[in-house]
């Protein structure tokens, strides 16, 4: 923090919000707890409360909000959309910087360009996109915001065959450092902190306020294939798909889900063409070397568009509560084993693990770096807050249990209420060390909470 900040008196309060364009709530306002409460996406109720909630309307309402924490020492955290599982924005004291309100989009069309502000959610960036015939590799989930995403990385739609993470595909932010100061962070400009914003993730030490992103040409046809498999053989299934090589525009998922006959994998396969025959022949890449005795087709190209990927993904994702844990791995069907072993004992049916194939993308060099040629990852899910603890331990074994075969971990979906200590497992070790002294450097007084939430 500031070597001797001035602490904070009512008075100071008073007038800082008359400076601002947007709102801002202390602990003690009876408007706090609605504002607390509908910062987060997630269903759980988390107990950990900034002393300030700042609601911005402006660049100026940061670097306001920024100046007012440095001057009196409360640490600022900073919200996009509040779709972080672990509700990681939410700390216990200090001034939580909400910037959902600013959600400008600005597509340049002739050069296949687009800057939308850190309020923008994928839903809305894609429908802006496609009235231009362009898109970008935006999350899964439709009402997810770009800001957080794309500053822990970003595993988007079509990912393999456009530049793996999708913060690979931002050519600058724009921020507010610890000083107050509007920069811009590209290749040529302030290098070190677009390596930063390129996949830093929760504990990254600015705020940033504007993403410029390379869009791409929509995709004129999308469709989807699926097959069931046999729970017990899905390691076997993943060894074909390795062998196989799938093509870069189609992207391969296992999800192991729960029907009345207990778990079975759903292999989903997206296919990113022109045409239908290329589409086909995407499919066909992947469904010619598959035994039919291990996938059985149970849809087959199927016609499919960004809006029914991310209603898809809301579908899978509906039982109120969630925690997330993830690894990247090399060794994809010992971790399916795993995952095997420990879903009999899930507390709730409704929770998902997924399997994404990823391959050996050549990454660029930004602080993403996390390698492995499988996604494994998990998503907790249930109704009822009586089992809030027994999902959390049944995730927190399986994942102690698959740490064992990581080669690396997302900060995005790794679960920082629980783990956040081991918050360098997301990262190649020379890039955590990288990250650690820009911090130091950009931010020595500690004016943006650092990645460490859990209290242990
Ligand atoms: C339904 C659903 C679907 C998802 N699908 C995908 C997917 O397909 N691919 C994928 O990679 N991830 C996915 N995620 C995870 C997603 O990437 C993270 O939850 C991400 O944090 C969401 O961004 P946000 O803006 O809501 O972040 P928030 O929850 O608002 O913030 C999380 C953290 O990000 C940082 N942050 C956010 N905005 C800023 C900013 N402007 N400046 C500085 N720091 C900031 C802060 O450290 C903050 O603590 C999904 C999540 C959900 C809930």
């Amino acid at each position: 923090m500031q070597p001797h900040p001035e602490p904070i008196g009512a008075d100071d309060f008073r007038t800082f919000p008359r400076q601002l364009d947007g709102k801002a709530r202390s602990r003690h306002h009876a408007e706090y707890a609605g504002w607390h409460r509908s910062a987060y996406w997630n269903g759980r109720r988390f107990d950990r409360f900034p002393e300030y909630i700042v609601r911005a309307q402006s660049l100026d309402d940061v670097a306001h909000s920024i100046d007012f924490a440095r001057a009196h020492g409360l640490s600022v955290s900073v919200r996009g959309s509040g779709h972080s599982y672990a509700g990681c924005f939410l700390r216990d004291t200090g001034l939580l910087l909400d910037l959902s309100a600013l959600d400008r989009i600005e597509v340049d069309a002739e050069a296949g360009t687009a800057s939308v502000q850190p309020g923008v959610g994928a839903r809305r960036l894609s429908a802006a996109l496609a009235a231009h015939g362009l898109a970008f590799p935006t999350g899964h989930g439709g009402e997810v915001g770009l800001s957080g995403f794309l500053l822990g990385g970003g595993l988007g739609i079509n990912f393999r065959a456009w530049s793996d993470i999708s913060a690979f595909s931002v050519r600058a932010v724009d921020l507010i450092d610890a000083q107050g100061r509007l920069l811009r962070a590209s290749a040529e400009q302030h290098p070190e902190l677009f390596w930063a914003a390129r996949g830093g993730g929760p504990g990254l030490f600015f705020a940033a306020v504007r993403f410029h992103l390379q869009c791409r040409p929509l995709p004129a046809c999308i469709t989807s294939c699926a097959y069931r498999c046999e729970l017990a053989r899905v390691g076997e299934l993943m060894d074909e798909i390795e062998r196989s090589a799938p093509p870069p525009a189609l992207q391969v998922m296992l999800a192991l889900v729960a029907d009345s006959g207990g778990r079975y994998a759903l292999l989903t396969t997206l296919a990113f063409a022109d045409t239908p025959a290329q589409a086909q022949a995407l499919h066909r890449a992947l469904s010619s070397q598959l035994p039919p005795a291990l996938a059985e087709p149970v849809g087959v190209d199927e016609p499919s568009s960004f809006e029914s990927i991310y209603r898809g993904s809301e579908a899978m994702l509906s039982a109120g509560r969630y925690r997330s844990d993830n690894i990247l791995t090399d060794r994809g069907a010992d971790a399916a084993r795993v995952l095997a072993a420990h879903l009999p004992r899930s507390p709730s049916p409704a929770s998902l693990p997924l399997l994404i194939w990823r391959g050996e993308p050549a990454l660029a060099d930004a602080a993403f770096s996390a390698r492995g040629r499988w996604f494994v990852s998990t998503y907790a899910q249930w109704p009822h807050e009586r089992d809030d603890d027994a999902n959390r331990r049944w995730l927190k074994a399986l994942y102690d249990e698959l740490a064992g075969l990581a080669s690396g971990c997302y900060i995005n979906e790794f679960d920082l209420e629980q783990r956040s200590a081991q918050a360098a497992r997301c990262f190649a070790p020379a890039h955590w060390t990288r990250l650690r002294e820009l911090r130091r450097r950009y931010d020595p007084g500690g004016v943006f909470h650092d990645v460490r939430i859990d209290r242990r």
